[in-house]
């Protein structure tokens, strides 16, 4: 048996089905080609997923998996992915969360686990410092996110940091998010895989140490680390006082803030819902696992038809996709909204965007009130309440709207022309007609349209003073490849990815040499290899599940529809040579799929 730095050493194998658990010693090749997190759901996802298995069947596998920071003193580093075949995109699907759990997992003896099968009756993985076993959990099936928080900690102990799912993923709804004491592992639809095993709660508790290699060069590295996360400006500062939402107002400034639908680029409820707006109803700040930068804040709704309601956040994202978006400029409801999406463990993206494009059916006549049972028109709070609880528990047609923007277009003629989803995955908050990474970013994601396989737009902004550069083709491409290798790199050790605004690869480098004391995490290159592995075999995964040329791609709206205001006005994408070039820096053939060279360049075994 290997003896590990940074990691535990063990991954744990939960067959729902049988109930059998049994205990697999981690691999050197997979820890020193894949690194853990994102990395391992690729690995064991391609070697163990039956192709073209049906997500909700159970034949598909979810992965919970830290990687060798998460825990540590490293700051940021308590962060930990779920890795799945997505229900909504029928692709790839990871998603990370930050938190407690992922700590405290490795602390019960695991560095991640692996759930296959489907359990008969509802059930819960209970997991305490290396020992397992699957509970009964009836009286949790039905439940809200919130009151299973409550009703596990009751009957196991307030230390069990918890991980569950809500009525949404009961219900197969295609976007259901797992919910980990209300920060979320969101997009596509993993909370849905979840309930399709019956598997209602993971709960875990431990008391192990992780092992550093070198305690006294990692601390010395870390304490630079706080320091430089104090002092540097996407960190500290702004983004303490305002969380996520310290952006909102620099998005709609450089014309890519989203509107009723990506349909407008200006919203004029925003002096209402901006972040001066938003930071009067935070109460406390709030920080995952070893995080200086505390981004999460606790907001409380002071007055109005939603007093008393609260959420942790409201984050940048779903400000947007409850307001913004559906041109809704209470800030009441948005919170509230939120709080709903938790309540039910819903992706709070996916839902305002299908809200959204409702709205829009409903004002071109495509859908009308008796289809609905009542208005749907944009700015209307009241009615983006009763969507959420109708899609929570889909009811009515709430059935149809669970399944996403994808598949509500193709029941509904003349919807597809404003149907705003990539691969079936609704799009964040950023308009491409202003940004030509964002464009790429979107057509070129592995779980379709998402801002966190790479944030191109950030570095747009800081490169230039000149905004026209947004929509330069040059050097597009190579940026778009550099972040989502980071950021697979980054998804793998547990390292949230708001760390990265200030620190950089060396560092990052020496928190993994120093931490696990392999020598193949001692060089930034090698490691950047690593991510680019991690995306190849993604990509091939992908190609796998029925991946083409054709699907990478955006939205009708943004390739024929100009934006007539706002600093983007006059503005389409041209895609084109963006892809042309990006697959050229990929290495990728003309059907998009890594090329026999790539795979032997990145020691990639089919
Ligand atoms: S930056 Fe925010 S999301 Fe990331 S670990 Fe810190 S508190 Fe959590």
């Amino acid at each position: 048996m290997a003896s590990w730095y940074g990691y535990i050493g063990k991954l744990l194998d939960v067959d729902l089905s049988t109930g059998v658990i049994t205990e697999q010693e981690l691999d050197t090749g997979l820890v020193e080609g894949y690194m853990g997190g994102k990395g391992f759901g690729a690995r064991i996802l391609y070697d163990q997923l039956p192709t073209g298995c049906d997500p909700l069947s159970p034949d598909n596998i979810l992965v919970f998996a830290t990687g060798p920071l998460t825990g540590t003193f490293a700051p940021a580093s308590g962060r930990f992915e779920v890795c799945t075949k997505s229900p909504a995109t029928g692709l790839w699907l990871d998603a990370n969360c930050g938190g407690f759990f992922g700590p405290e997992l490795k602390q019960a003896g695991y560095d991640g686990v692996v759930g296959r099968g489907k359990a008969s009756d509802p059930v819960m993985l209970v997991i305490e410092d290396s020992s397992s076993e699957l509970r009964p959990a009836p009286n949790l099936w039905g439940e809200d996110v919130l009151r299973t928080h409550q009703l596990v900690k009751e009957q196991l102990g307030r230390e069990f940091r918890v991980t569950c799912i809500g009525p949404a993923g009961e219900k197969g709804v295609k976007y259901a998010a797992i919910i980990s004491e209300y920060r979320a592992l969101g997009r596509g639809g993993a909370g849905a895989v979840m309930g399709s095993k019956n598997l209602k709660a993971i709960a875990v508790k431990g008391t192990r140490t992780i092992s550093v290699h070198d305690s006294a060069r990692f601390m010395k590295t870390c304490r630079e680390a706080f320091n430089e996360l104090a002092i540097h400006p996407d960190t500290g500062g702004g983004r303490q006082k305002y969380g996520t939402n310290v952006i909102l107002s620099l998005m709609e400034e450089v014309g890519i803030h989203p509107v009723r639908n990506f349909q407008k680029a200006m919203f004029e409820g925003s002096d209402r819902v901006n972040e001066d707006t938003i930071v009067n109803l935070y109460v406390r700040n709030k920080a995952c696992f070893g995080c200086p930068i505390y981004c999460s804040k606790i907001a409380e709704v002071k007055d109005g038809k939603h007093k008393g309601s609260y959420t942790e956040g409201p984050e940048y994202e779903n400000v947007w996709a409850f307001g913004a978006n559906c041109e809704n400029a209470d800030l009441g409801s948005i919170v509230h909204a939120e709080y709903l999406c938790d309540y039910y463990g819903l992706d709070g993206i996916s839902t305002g965007g299908v809200i959204a494009f409702l709205m829009e059916c409903f004002e071109k006549g495509v859908l009308t009130e008796s289809d609905i049972g009542f208005s749907l028109s944009f700015g209307d709070d009241e009615s983006i309440i009763k969507v959420i609880h109708m899609i929570g528990i889909r009811e009515g047609p709430g059935e149809l709207w669970g399944e996403g923007v994808k598949r509500i277009a193709e029941e509904l003629d003349g919807a597809q022309d404003f149907a705003m989803h990539v691969k079936g995955l609704e799009l964040p908050a950023y308009d491409p007609r202003g940004s030509s990474g964002m464009a790429l970013a979107y057509a070129t994601s592995d779980r379709g349209g998402c801002h966190l396989r790479s944030w191109p737009i950030g570095d747009e902004l800081h490169a230039t003073e000149n905004r026209l550069d947004q929509m330069a083709v040059e050097l597009k491409p190579e940026l778009e490849k550099t972040q989502q290798d980071l950021f697979c790199l980054i998804n793998s050790i547990g390292m949230c990815l708001f760390a990265t605004f200030a620190l950089n690869l060396k560092q990052i480098t020496s928190f993994l040499h120093e931490v696990t004391g392999i020598e193949a995490f001692s060089s930034s290159h090698e490691l950047m290899k690593t991510g680019e592995r991690i995306n190849n075999l993604v990509r091939l995964f992908n190609i796998r599940e029925g991946l083409t040329r054709e699907l990478d791609t955006l939205p009708k709206r943004f390739f024929e529809e100009a934006l007539n205001e706002g600093l983007s006005k006059g503005r389409v994408v041209d895609l084109e040579q963006l892809m042309k070039e990006y697959y050229s820096v990929r290495g990728w053939n003309p059907d998009v799929v890594p090329t026999g060279e790539k795979l032997e360049e990145l020691a990639i075994k089919e």
